[in-house]
């Protein structure tokens, strides 16, 4: 079967110092992030990347499953900043504005970002992300950050029926099929851009950025926490990463990422 990513090509083009100098190129794997997670485990330097044509049992967060078909890319990265737990759980932030820029740069697609870790197009998820960390003897040792974009399939042949509403492909946003291995090495470049910047002038410039791409502020959302609802209108992302909410009550609440699932109230006029 014909490569769906042209890795010499990659290899031969790719402007970066460290994240991609070692790229482990896979026809299919489980899961990109557990294949970086092992490496990283046993050593693997900074910037090593594994790239898979597709997942078998790829990831989102919370455990939860992220169908990964043949024609998307989905890639993990190992980072090894030396940074607080609390600061490097905000990378997510750089790799969401890494993949929004790249969209813009080679397709002119304007997208959003969703707190914490998609990027959406026309209030459908094209690409998620999922960041891991581990800290050894109370320091960081390593994130692995994890990539999977909808890419050069349509969504109705590709992905269950249940996740047709909520989610889109690059190939049904601009009607063609692209280059992936473009998109790799945009996505590539920009996370290490986006990445000195963190570790040289920390997390608020990218924090801001994001920002300006944000879907979902000044409007009515819910919160999913384990057995907690919270709703309400979603106000700001604070400095902390942490999301404002002025609850119905008209309490304002901080709400971490962790274990925390955001969507759009559907009924705004539910609000009292
Ligand atoms: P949500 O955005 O639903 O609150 P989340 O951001 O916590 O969830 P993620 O970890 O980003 O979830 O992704 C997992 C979820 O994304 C799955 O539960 C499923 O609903 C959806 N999903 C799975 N595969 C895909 C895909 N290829 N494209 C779009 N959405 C997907």
């Amino acid at each position: 079967m014909k490569k769906t990513i042209n890795i010499d090509k990659i290899h031969e083009g790719l402007c970066t110092k460290h994240i991609g100098a070692r790229i482990i190129f896979l026809h299919e794997t489980s899961s990109t992030n557990d294949l970086a997670k092992e490496l990283a485990f046993s050593g693997s330097p900074e910037g090593t990347v594994v790239l898979a044509e597709a997942q078998t049992n790829g990831r989102g967060r919370l455990g939860r499953e992220w169908v990964s078909p043949r024609g998307g890319l989905y890639f993990s990265v190992i980072l090894r900043p030396r940074l607080a737990a609390s600061e490097a759980a905000k990378l997510v932030f750089a790799a969401g504005l890494a993949v929004v820029e790249a969209l813009d740069e080679l397709y002119c697609l304007r997208t959003e970002t969703k707190w914490p870790n998609d990027v959406i197009v026309n209030g459908r998820k094209v690409c998620g992300i999922l960041s891991e960390m581990n800290m050894r003897n109370g320091l960081m040792d390593f994130v692995v950050v994890g990539f999977g974009v909808n890419a050069n399939f349509d969504i109705k042949k590709a992905l269950p029926e249940p996740l047709w509403a909520n989610a889109t492909s690059l190939w049904t946003e601009l009607g063609r099929k692209i280059e992936l291995g473009a998109l790799f090495k945009e996505v590539l470049e920009r996370l290490e851009k986006l990445y000195n910047s963190f570790l040289k002038n920390g997390s608020s410039p990218v924090l801001r950025e994001w920002k300006k791409h944000a879907a979902f502020f000044g409007e009515y959302v819910e919160v999913i926490s384990g057995n907690e609802y919270l709703s309400g209108l979603a106000l700001d992302i604070e400095d902390d990463g942490s999301l404002t909410i002025k609850l119905d009550d008209g309490k304002v609440k901080h709400v971490f990422a962790g274990d925390v699932s955001l969507r759009r109230k559907s009924n705004p006029m539910s609000f009292k």
